[in-house]
């Protein structure tokens, strides 16, 4: 199952953040999800998804990196 992910910065903390967004969930069952800030808490990003949604801080060279991961 591939799995969607992208980066975006975290508007409160400046973090810099890796959404990803597993879709290994019982399909038919699209709830909203959010992805929370790992440094302060703050809600970075909500979809609504079967699967779940996850953020983890990575590093301002890994954020500007064109290729990605
Ligand atoms: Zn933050």
């Amino acid at each position: 199952m591939a799995a969607f992910r992208f980066k975006k910065k975290c508007e409160k903390c400046g973090a810099f953040l890796l959404i990803t967004e597993t879709d290994d969930y019982a399909p038919g069952c699209k709830e909203r999800e959010e992805a929370w800030c790992p440094r302060c808490g703050n809600e970075v990003d909500s979809s609504m998804t079967s699967g779940f949604l996850k953020a983890f801080e990575i590093t301002e060279q890994e954020f500007n990196k064109k290729n990605d991961f």
